[in-house]
């Protein structure tokens, strides 16, 4: 596997594969990988000739300084992950790199995107999420781009970026690939005890009890008992809430099938894990 560090290196490999007409494909991380971005990767080797996975992590992105500092770093076994599953380039830059200058925020109105959920819960974080794509996008050139639907909204964001700069790259959002007791995959689990773990599997359980529910009976307070149910084992939940998929505005009833999204945040031994099914 390649490994480039300066924005120099990482032209020169790119030029080459573009000058030979090879398609990229390109999984931005920010490391500690786990199984969910190595199966983003795998997606992307099957659909393009050339796979690039940038790890960078992203302080734009991060609103509570506390946060950023215990992110985990591990950046020797994620290089040796990555090769054993080929992936042809690591992009690992350095902050000067991605943000000469310090960087400006990239203009972009995400309107009401930015206004539920995580919006108001990470002040500035998807203004982060779009700086830091955009010049990566910028830099690397995709064909296509590979995204986790565990992370919902940031997909919507994506999108937006997509749609408002990139319309040239395909974007493919990829299922949540979750542990075999539910729980979501996540770099930040690693900073869970076994107990704090074997919690956090409620919140699936949580998400699918409520959409069996709603499916059922269409019951907006079957949520606010759910999420109850989640806070009575000590966990703190931030929300647990109906929205319509397409748009991400809350909602009160079910919508047609498959427009239907639970999205949920809470806290876990101060770790916060978010979560969502789709219906
Ligand atoms: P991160 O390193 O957390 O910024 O994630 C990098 C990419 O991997 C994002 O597109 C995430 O949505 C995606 N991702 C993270 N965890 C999972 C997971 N459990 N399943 C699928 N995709 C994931």
């Amino acid at each position: 596997m390649l490994i480039a560090k300066t924005n120099l290196e990482l032209h020169q490999i790119l030029s080459l594969q573009s000058s030979n007409k090879l398609s990229i494909g390109f999984v931005p991380t920010m490391g500690a990988l786990h199984q969910g971005h190595l199966n983003l990767v795998k997606r992307s080797q099957k659909e393009n000739d050339f796979t690039v996975v940038s790890i960078f992590i992203n302080p734009k992105q991060f609103n509570s300084t506390e946060d950023f500092k215990k992110y985990p770093i591990k950046t020797q076994e994620d290089v040796k992950l990555l090769e054993s599953i080929n992936c042809n380039l690591l992009y690992l830059p350095n902050y000067e790199e991605i943000y000469p200058q310090n960087g400006q925020n990239i203009a972009i109105d995400l309107e009401e995107l930015n206004q539920v959920f995580e919006g108001p819960q990470r002040p500035g974080h998807f203004e982060g999420v779009v700086s830091v794509v955009y010049r990566l996008f910028e830099l690397i050139k995709p064909n296509k781009a590979y995204f986790g639907l565990k992370d919902f909204q940031q997909c919507k964001v994506i999108y937006k970026l997509k749609e408002t700069y990139f319309k040239n790259i395909e974007l493919v959002f990829c299922e949540t690939t979750r542990e075999k007791n539910g729980l979501a995959m996540s770099s930040r689990n690693s900073r869970l005890s076994e107990k704090g773990k074997i919690l956090a599997s409620q919140i699936y359980k949580a998400l699918l009890d409520a959409k069996s529910k709603f499916m059922e009976t269409n019951a907006q307070s079957h949520l606010a008992k759910v999420s109850e149910k989640l806070s009575q084992h000590n966990i703190e939940v931030e929300y647990f809430e109906l929205a319509n998929a397409k748009t991400l505005k809350p909602a009160k009833v079910w919508q047609k099938p498959n427009e239907n999204v639970i999205l949920t945040a809470v806290k876990i031994e101060n770790v916060r894990l978010i979560d969502n099914i789709v219906f």
